[in-house]
């Protein structure tokens, strides 16, 4: 059986970048940047002052001094985006931060080391020529490129591409994603339970928060029962999307006929079913669409298989869709808490942990009982504690590689 990682390549070598979107500058934020910015002139585009003050000819303030101050008189001032006047010997002109150098002047003197009496201006300090001068270019020269494509767009991103003058800016498409929940006993949120062995769906939602969370835009495609007419049309109804997730369905069950439905109502090309991985063994991965750039992906109907399929599969998949330079869930090594022992190892196991971080280290706790139909080990846990194929036993304080799927414990953390 495929393991793990071959898996993981086999999905992403078969993963086609999305196109372009145009979008409003203000609506870009957290987008893939698909086009290079390109500065439109210099920044700042002239010689500008640093500070309030007076703009001078250095010549004009040699040996100032508190005892000795140089005595220059004031012909004008210029203001950031008003006209500028030009410095003759022996004057100087009042300047605000911002403002262009008037030609001529060659240092700004800062209010502080200044006094103002009757039209002149008493300066106490010489400072070095050039002083609190910002000059042309010092920031980014025209033509510049100033953000490649591939950059997620922050608010520095949005910044500079206001300041040079995009209103508007092409970004990667985001993947819509279905999600098709199937399965007799499954009932959407609001619906009755008439009988014992109903399950109230978790699947659909998690899917649908996890889409979100990937930055993609999930489509609730429906429910469909275990026959080959409902699960027929529910199919079609993918048409538009750009991936297609089916819950449930794709063991070996009598009832299990997503793998077949999705090859003849979506022409899905099928490239495995099964990864040796527990959870979530029986996934399906297929590509579909005119030229195989659509994905399918036939997860387990079991609550924690269903989202570790995706953290692992599928969120690394519409990542590279969208064009992120990572596809993958940050990943650091933990020390396991407590041991962890299995009788068979043929799988590589995806265990749910609490992360915690110390001075010295990450510490790794097992958040109780591991079934992959326990959706409360969820819940506590914020990584995936990896125990590779062919281990039987992890001894207590060894380290494991844990895939942090907790943005938040991200945030609270560094
Ligand atoms: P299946 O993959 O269809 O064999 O389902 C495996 C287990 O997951 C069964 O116990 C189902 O009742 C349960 N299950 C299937 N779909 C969902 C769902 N959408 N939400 C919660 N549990 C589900
Ligand atoms: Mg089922």
């Amino acid at each position: 059986m495929l393991n793990y990682w071959e898996a993981l390549n086999i999905v992403l070598e078969n993963t086609k970048l999305l196109g372009k979107e145009k979008l409003l500058l203000t609506d870009s934020l957290g987008r893939i940047l698909a086009e290079n910015i390109v500065a439109d002139r210099d920044n700042p585009p002239f010689d500008n002052s640093g500070m309030d003050g007076f703009a001078v000819r250095y010549e004009d303030i040699k040996g100032a001094s508190e005892e000795k101050p140089v005595v220059l008189e004031i012909i004008g001032e210029v203001k950031a985006g008003g006209e500028t006047i030009k410095v003759k010997p022996k004057t100087a002109v009042s300047i605000y931060t911002g403002a262009i150098i008037p030609e001529g002047a060659d240092t700004v003197i800062q209010k502080e080391l200044t006094k103002v009496q009757d039209g002149k201006v008493f300066i106490f300090k010489e400072l070095p020529k050039g002083t609190n001068i910002r000059k042309q270019g010092d920031d980014y020269k025209k033509g510049d490129i100033l953000i490649p494509e591939g950059t997620t767009i922050r608010a520095p991103e949005i910044g500079i591409m206001a300041s040079v003058n995009k209103p508007s800016v092409y970004v990667r498409q985001r993947p819509r994603v279905g999600i098709l929940t199937t399965g007799d006993e499954i009932l959407d949120i609001g619906e009755p339970i008439t009988s014992p062995s109903q399950i109230r769906t978790s699947n659909t939602y998690s899917l649908y928060a996890q889409i979100l969370e990937t930055g993609a835009v999930p489509v609730i495609l429906g429910f469909a029962k275990d026959n080959p007419e409902d699960l027929k049309e529910k199919l079609s109804y993918a048409k538009n999307c750009d991936v297609l997730l089916t819950t449930g369905g794709v063991s070996v069950g009598e009832y299990d006929l997503v793998k077949d439905f999705v090859s003849q109502v979506l022409n899905v090309k099928p490239i495995f079913w099964k990864i040796a991985q527990k959870p979530g063994k029986p996934v399906v991965f297929g590509t579909w669409g005119d030229n195989s750039e659509k994905l399918f992906f036939g997860i387990p109907g079991n609550p924690v298989a269903a989202m570790v399929v995706f953290e692992t599969l599928v969120k690394p998949a519409l990542r590279k869709m969208m064009g992120f330079k990572k596809n993958y869930n940050p990943i650091i090594k933990a020390k396991l808490r407590k041991g962890y022992k299995r009788k068979k190892a043929d799988r590589l196991e995806f265990i749910r942990v609490k992360l915690e971080k110390t001075d010295e280290c990450f510490f790794a706790e097992i958040t109780g009982k591991q079934g992959s139909n326990i959706l409360t080990s969820m819940l506590k846990a914020n990584g995936l504690g990896i125990i590779p194929q062919e281990v039987n036993e992890i001894k207590e304080n060894d380290y494991i590689d844990v895939i942090i799927f907790d943005v938040s414990f991200l945030n609270k953390t560094f």
